[in-house]
């Protein structure tokens, strides 16, 4: 990367993708993403490659749920979270772009239609600096500042130096961006409940959008406290495997909005049951989108097919989380890039769905080799 950055847990130099590709005997290919940077993507290509391939090898791909079955029920004694099912969502979205390029049909159509042939996007930065807090503070207003004038109809930003100096950031942050630009705050699960609650009532007074991961994500009874004690939204979900993991999660009444990620909880098959399970209980979804094109265009196709929730003349609406900051494997992996920079500059902030077959994207395979690690 050409500069280091942070978040709450710790800072990085350096990014990774982990990509998954399938192939048949009819000769099409399948591309999918495992959510996981680094050593933990090291290890997720292990168990694709040494436990997931020999199950399912000879299955017909087209038979993604018995395949997911099969892979989950012989995994379960040995993970029903974390890497093992991060492993298997990379299988099952590639699995889900066979079923996508055989039909002819985008993945969007293929589970249910294009309810918007575009979506909002919201542009994600303020990342963490070695930086003194008035320093970083004065980074934040600017950088929030450029978001807006980019075109993005959102931002969100990232704390984790304290309560005390995470109110000072996210105030930097409503100051550049204006008093009206919608704005969210990041804390990937940095804080006790008592502090969240502290920084939580300085974002209600900034009038944030959401507070993302204030807490451990085991501590759904703590959710569950600051929802029902704060009026900012209360986000979160990333860290959430699997339509039991969101069961236990949607039933504690922690979450406004939710964040699943199809890249780890289980690939597009399991997304499907989770996003049923958010609607049962009437809480709206937006996804988690982290990592490569593979997974932003994924995602495009399950935002394009996500139902309104309630629905009405005005619904609200899903948005597209994308990273502002540098990710050559975002934006130069595909044959035909993205180009949603361009995209949200020239459209008000909208990103247009993918129209290929599956997951509607090409990557360039001499791209792969030139950063191809393992
Ligand atoms: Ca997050």
């Amino acid at each position: 990367m050409p500069e280091e950055l942070g978040y709450s847990q710790q800072y990085y130099t350096r990014r990774s993708a982990h990509l998954v590709c399938v192939e048949t005997d009819e000769g099409v290919t399948g591309w999918g993403e495992c959510f996981g940077p680094g050593n933990v993507a090291i290890a997720n290509k292990a168990i694709v490659e040494q436990v997931i391939r020999p199950m399912v090898l000879g299955m017909d791909p087209l038979d993604r749920d018995v395949i997911w079955h099969k892979v989950y029920n012989l995994l379960r004694d040995h993970g029903q979270k974390g890497m093992p099912l991060q492993a298997l969502s990379g299988v099952d979205i590639a699995l889900w772009d066979i079923a996508g390029k055989v039909a002819g049909l985008p993945l969007c159509q293929l589970i249910g239609g294009k309810f918007r042939q575009d979506v909002a996007c919201y542009g994600y930065g303020m990342m963490l600096r070695r930086e003194h807090v008035t320093e970083l503070a004065a980074r934040f207003s600017d950088e929030a500042a450029a978001i807006r004038d980019a075109g993005f109809g959102a931002t969100k930003m990232k704390v984790g130096l304290g309560p005390k100096e995470d109110v000072v950031l996210a105030q930097a942050v409503r100051d550049g961006a204006g008093d009206d630009f919608v704005f969210m705050v990041d804390a990937n699960h940095a804080y006790t409940t008592s502090d969240a609650f502290y920084v939580g009532r300085a974002l209600e007074e900034l009038d944030a959008y959401w507070f993302e991961e204030p807490i451990a994500p085991e501590d759904l009874d703590g959710y569950a406290e600051l929802r029902a004690g704060l009026s900012v939204n209360i986000a979160g979900g990333e860290a959430e495997f699997s339509r039991w993991g969101w069961r236990k999660l949607l039933e504690s009444r922690g979450l406004d909005i939710a964040q699943p990620e199809v890249c780890a909880l289980g690939g597009v098959s399991e997304y499907l049951r989770v996003l049923a399970l958010c609607h049962a209980h009437f809480t709206p979804v937006i996804n988690h989108v982290w990592g490569s094109a593979i997974a932003v265009s994924t995602n495009l196709q399950l935002l394009a097919a996500m139902p309104p929730l309630p629905g009405g003349l005005h619904p609200w609406e899903p948005m597209l989380e994308f990273d502002t900051t540098e990710n050559r494997f975002r934006d130069d992996l595909l044959e035909n890039p993205l180009n949603i920079q361009d995209q949200v500059k020239s459209n008000g902030g909208r990103v247009a769905i993918p129209e290929g077959a599956g997951i509607g994207v090409t990557p360039n395979m001499d791209f792969i080799k030139h950063y191809q690690v393992a």
